[in-house]
């Protein structure tokens, strides 16, 4: 039989390999130096501040959704920090049993010496892999290798790298499961998202046949006593207890006291009004995220007026305005921009670059301008358009007052 703690390490180990994966392919990557966030293969800007918002605030409701309906699942099943700390636990008491089976003369403060050595250089050595995948989330990860092969612990990624390592050491051997009751808000938020019908870790013995051989007790990551509460703030839901008592009761012939239910009560699964409300905030972030994804456009183009001289008069007699533009290829391909000029009779594009041809993933600036011929009595300021590509920006021409001569 599958047990829950077989499942949990499956799914334990798969998290890992997610969370390895994630910067490496960039499904999930949040590029510092360039300014980029990387989200499912796609590349986006920094000021795509839409989609970002709303990729961050699905993502935030996805796990509000899993608490209301299934509790602290996402602690005893997915959270990085759970997942780490335990298996250092599992280092730990592996080194542990092993040096007692392997030195079986030495003294018992000695084993745990020699132990305890090999549990900190395996967990160092770990904290600089996790270390090295927590940065490539914000650091390219090729990038990031390049400087650690040549231990440069200078610049910021250096620094930071060296910060990083130090604190996840200390966390998986000092901190471990102590972070998720006293720094951690989740457990605490869980109180108030959870409802009368949430998943819960619950002992029920109406016979009295609990036999207090205490085992649910000694494998609790948490270290507590599910028997005097289902609703304590340590409790991850990660069901071990109900792996032991199983085991136990088993063996006695008699059903499990501790079990996986909804609510104290047992109550089937339905739908609230809470879990209607989180539900309907989850797909409207989600239809807000589809929305701006396929209505991205790949080239971005701003244009603005150059207003430090208002216009030039050009040795042609003809009248200049100056204007900057900027284009952005937020795509996967090179792309070019022509500018054009609409209902602005006998006006000329003077450029040196039309069109303007951008790199995938680079910004091109520059600056053109557009002369006409004004005759006297013309208007002072005339309205009209600049297309680049099928963008139309209204803009206005400055001409001297009603007689350039
Ligand atoms: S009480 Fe049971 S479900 Fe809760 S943390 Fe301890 S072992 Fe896991
Ligand atoms: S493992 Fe089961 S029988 Fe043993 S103390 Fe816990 S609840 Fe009672």
């Amino acid at each position: 039989m599958t047990t829950w703690h077989k499942l949990r390490k499956r799914i334990h180990l798969l998290c890992v390999l997610i969370f390895i994966a994630l910067p490496f392919f960039n499904f999930m990557r949040f590029d510092i130096p360039r300014e980029r966030f990387y989200f499912f293969g796609k590349e986006l800007w920094i000021n795509e501040f839409a989609i970002i918002f709303f990729a961050l605030m699905f993502l935030m409701f996805v796990i509000v959704l899993s608490s209301v309906f299934y509790g602290r699942i996402y602690c005893g099943y997915l959270c990085p920090q759970m997942i780490f700390s335990e298996a250092s636990d599992a280092i730990d008491a592996w080194f542990r049993k092993r040096i007692t089976k392997r030195f079986p003369t030495l003294k018992p403060p000695a084993r745990a010496r020699i132990a305890r050595v090999l549990w900190l250089a395996v967990v160092g050595a770990g904290s600089v892999f996790l270390a090295f995948i927590f940065i490539s989330y914000f650091v390219e990860p090729r990038d990031l290798l390049r400087r650690l092969a040549s231990l440069d612990l200078h610049t910021a990624g250096g620094i930071s790298g060296a910060a990083v390592t130090l604190v996840t050491f200390l966390d998986f051997t000092l901190v471990k499961q102590k972070f998720c009751t006293t720094v951690c808000p989740y457990g605490y938020l869980q109180g108030l998202l959870g409802d009368d019908r949430t998943l819960l870790v619950h002992y029920r013995d109406p016979g009295e046949e609990c036999i207090d051989c205490k085992k649910c007790v000694r494998v609790c990551p948490m270290g507590i006593d599910i028997r005097t509460s289902p609703f304590q703030i340590e409790c991850i839901h990660c069901a071990d207890c109900i792996d032991a008592c199983g085991d136990i009761m088993a063996r006695l012939k008699k059903p499990n006291l501790i079990r996986y239910g909804w609510g104290v009560k047992g109550e089937p699964w339905r739908w609230t009004g809470r879990r209607v409300v989180v539900a309907a905030i989850l797909l409207a972030y989600a239809g807000g995220l589809t929305f701006a994804l396929t209505t991205r456009r790949p080239v971005l183009v701003r244009i603005s007026p150059v207003r430090e001289t208002l216009y030039r008069k050009g040795d042609d007699g003809r009248i200049y305005n100056r204007f900057r533009y900027q284009v952005a290829n937020r795509g996967a391909q090179p792309d070019t921009v022509a500018f054009s000029i609409r209902n602005l009779p006998g006006a000329q594009l003077v450029s040196s670059a039309n069109p303007v041809r951008v790199e995938a993933g680079k910004q091109v600036t520059g600056e053109f301008e557009i002369a006409r011929p004004v005759s006297p009595g013309e208007a002072l300021v005339t309205h009209f358009e600049i297309a680049a590509g099928s963008d139309r920006f209204p803009m206005t021409f400055l001409a001297p007052s009603g007689d350039p001569k």
